[in-house]
């Protein structure tokens, strides 16, 4: 059920947390990999959670497995590139962020022995490059596969067990539910983020540092999400484009009943969207997503 050679196509921060899961858990499994700058590759190869190659060619030769590690946006030029390289017996799965698209744009290309099993991790952070992973990203984190009804059922538990030999707890999706389901939980939060801190450095001209002096906790949060990588982001809102709008589109609609609300001083229907609203971050902290703890168990 292992794969025996595991080659990563990218090398930033899922790719390398990837290798150093791998590398915690298992001595046996190869882990080669292939960036296309050299700066990356270099730094890489500093970390050491994998044998960095300078071509594709040298990257996949005899991997079983080939996870693409890029940006979204970049699978379809990626996947062309892996393409005269693959073994026979090779399976290609990725990590992005959206799955419709990458699976149209990756299944095109690819010869008809060859399976693709889309995965999505839902773990991360905002720090990017080889230098962020760290081996415990996936522990007790949900991955998403979304394979088409062709792949053999042999296959897509091969990649299940990979990803719950990473410590992850897998399920399996259609890929257009999947970007729905993203949308609601990760894309439209972080667009929303991307937005407020956009208005606090519209407002901070006005303020001066006030805004980064005395930012609370609410304002923090925020610029956490709005820190992540500007190229994976703009390729995931490319890329689910329907599902975001979508979503978009009713918190626009919420957000003027909210409105409405404080203009008309209707206290009780803000407090009931409230303790609606407070339920559902329990409801996080009981299926074990979240700490508890105050601050999110931030020591200061
Ligand atoms: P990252 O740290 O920014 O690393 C991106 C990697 O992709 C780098 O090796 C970069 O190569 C390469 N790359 C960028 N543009 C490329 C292009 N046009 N062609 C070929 N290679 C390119 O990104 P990451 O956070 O690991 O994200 C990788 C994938 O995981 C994305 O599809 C993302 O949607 C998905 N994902 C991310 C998170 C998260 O929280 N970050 C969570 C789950 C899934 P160079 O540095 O050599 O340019």
């Amino acid at each position: 059920m292992k794969f025996n050679h595991v080659a990563l196509i990218g090398l930033g921060l899922i790719a390398s947390s990837i290798g150093l899961a791998l590398k915690k858990r298992f001595n046996d499994i190869k882990i080669t990999g292939y960036s296309r700058t050299k700066a990356t590759r270099d730094e890489a190869r500093k970390v050491g959670f994998c044998e960095v190659f300078d071509d594709y060619e040298g990257c996949l030769k005899h991997a079983d497995l080939i996870i693409l590690c890029v940006p979204v946006g970049a699978m379809s030029e990626t996947i062309k590139r892996v393409i005269p390289f693959l073994s026979v017996s090779a399976v290609v799965s990725d990590v992005g962020s959206v799955k419709e698209s990458v699976i149209l744009d990756v299944e095109k290309n690819l010869p008809k022995n060859i399976f693709f099993v889309p995965a999505h991790p839902l773990a991360g952070t905002e720090n990017s490059g080889p230098s962020s992973g760290f081996a415990t990203l996936f522990e007790n984190r949900w991955c998403i596969l979304t394979p088409s009804g062709t792949v053999p059922d042999k296959i897509i538990k091969k990649v299940r067990f990979f990803w719950e030999n990473l410590g992850s707890n897998v399920v399996e999706m259609d890929a257009k539910h999947h970007d729905l389901v993203l949308s609601v939980t990760s894309h439209a939060p972080h667009l929303i983020a991307f937005t407020m801190v956009g208005v606090a450095d519209e407002f901070s001209k006005v303020t001066k540092s006030e805004v980064i002096n005395y930012s609370a906790a609410g304002f923090r949060d925020f610029t956490r999400l709005a820190a992540s990588d500007p190229v994976m982001w703009r390729d995931v809102f490319l890329n689910n484009k329907d599902a975001a709008l979508e979503i978009l589109g009713r918190f626009t609609e919420e957000l003027f009943i909210l409105q409405k609300a404080i203009r008309k001083e209707d206290g009780e229907y803000l407090l009931n969207y409230f303790e609606r609203t407070r339920k559902i971050r329990r409801s996080i902290i009981d299926a074990g997503q979240d700490t508890a703890e105050v601050n999110f168990g931030r020591k200061h």
